[in-house]
This record gives C-alpha cells, structure tokens and sequence, in this order.
C-alpha cells in the first residue's frame, strides 16, 4: 500500500492539465509528471507523428517507467490522456473541462490550427477525455471540473488539496 495518493489529471489539451498540476505540485509536495515531457525527454516514443504533429507515445515504454514510481505513490500525472495507464495507480482521476470559445482562444494562442485545432475542440464537445475517464477508471474516482478561468483552477486546487490532505488520514 502506498503512504501517498496518485492523480491522475486529464483533459483535452489547453483545458489546463500542467499549469493546474504544476500549483497542485507545490501545494501538496506530490511529484508531477507530465508525461508529454517524459516521452520526449526520455524516448518513449516510435517517432513524430507528421499529421498529428505530436510523438507517437510507446505506452508500453512509459508504463515501464513509471511502475516503480507509482507504486511508491504521490504522484499527479498530467496527460491529455488515460486509458492506458494500469488502473490500479490512481486514486483520483481529475478531467479538466473548458468552455469552447475559450479553449479556442488558448489553442490558437499556442498556435494551433486546421485540423489540430478542430480536433481538440471536437474533443472537447464530445467530452472524449470524461467518457475515457469513465471507461477505464471506477465511476466514483473520476471527478470533472471546470476550468475556465484562473479563480476555477484556484478552487480546483484547493479542493483537490483538501483531498489530498484527509486521504492520509482514512487509508
Ligand atoms: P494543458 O496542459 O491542458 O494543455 P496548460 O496548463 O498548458 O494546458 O494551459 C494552456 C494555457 O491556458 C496556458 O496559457 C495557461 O496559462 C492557460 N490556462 C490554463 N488553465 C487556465 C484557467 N483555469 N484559467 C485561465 N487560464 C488558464
Ligand atoms: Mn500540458
């Protein structure tokens, strides 16, 4: 049994996944990982995708590296996405979600467009990432929450803070 919580923080990108889980980091001392960065940093990847323009991640590869760590627990793993990760890891599996003119601001302010920026849009829409939350984790661990503006992702913090906090106390 871990002595900490992992979590799991997804969502479609721009909703906020690593700025949210960079401040959760610094207020609860867990490790965050952002596994775009890892993939990159350590090759966990079969090569860039042209037409989708991100590495193919080799899910394989990064579950490897990550088994010991996650068994260690306090971790908040940041991802755009979670159904190959072993669902014995997570405690918590926080989606992000963001109102679509304003993930379309952020998207386009981070350069994306065409089809990029369609999909994830789409994505949004259609709320990919809750459906896969809910598909590949218990029901009662998947959590949405808003993410539209700078005071959502302080109350967001701060609740999952919390959480953190009296999830010691009851394991
Ligand atoms: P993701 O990791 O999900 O792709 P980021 O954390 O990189 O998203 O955030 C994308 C952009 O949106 C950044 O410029 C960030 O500052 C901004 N942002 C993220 N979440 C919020 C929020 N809740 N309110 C206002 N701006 C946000
Ligand atoms: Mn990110």
């Amino acid at each position: 049994m871990r002595s900490k919580p992992n979590i799991l923080v997804t969502g479609t990108p721009g909703t906020g996944k690593t700025t949210t889980s960079a401040a959760l980091a610094e207020a609860t001392n867990l490790r965050h990982i952002n596994i775009g960065d890892l993939v990159r940093d350590k090759k966990l990847h079969d090569g860039w995708d042209d037409q989708l323009e991100c590495y193919i991640v080799n899910e394989d590869l990064v579950c490897d590296e990550l088994e010991e760590i996650m068994e260690d627990g306090g971790n908040i793993v940041d991802h755009h996405g979670c159904d190959f990760f072993p669902e014995r890891w997570f405690d918590r599996v926080v989606v992000l979600q963001t109102e679509n003119s304003i993930l379309y601001d952020r998207l386009t302010k981070r350069g994306y467009s065409g089809a990029k920026l369609t999909n994830n849009i789409e994505c949004e829409i259609f709320q990919v990432l809750l459906e896969e939350a809910k598909d590949s984790y218990k029901e009662e661990i998947v959590v949405a929450m808003k993410s539209d503006s700078v005071d959502d992702m302080n109350r967001n913090v701060a609740t999952i803070t919390e959480w953190v906090r009296t999830w010691s106390s009851t394991n």
